[in-house]
C-alpha cells in the first residue's frame, strides 16, 4: 500500500488482527488492512492503537 507502512505488533481495536494495522507516512491516518477500521490522527491524542511487545 502506497504512502503506507506497517506498525509492527499493532492490535486493530475492530477487528483485533495483529500487524493488520498500517500509519500513513504523514503520521495523519491509521487503517487496518483486515476490516475497514479507520482512524483520523489529526485533532485528539488519544492512542486507541494498541501495541504488542514481547
Ligand atoms: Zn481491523
Amino acid at each position: 500500500m502506497k504512502g503506507y507502512k506497517f506498525i509492527a505488533g499493532a492490535v486493530c481495536p475492530s477487528c483485533g488482527d495483529i500487524d493488520s494495522i498500517v500509519l500513513k507516512n504523514d503520521d495523519s491516518i491509521v487503517k487496518c488492512i483486515s476490516c475497514n477500521y479507520f482512524e483520523k490522527k489529526d485533532n485528539n491524542g488519544e492512542e486507541s492503537i494498541r501495541i504488542i511487545n514481547d
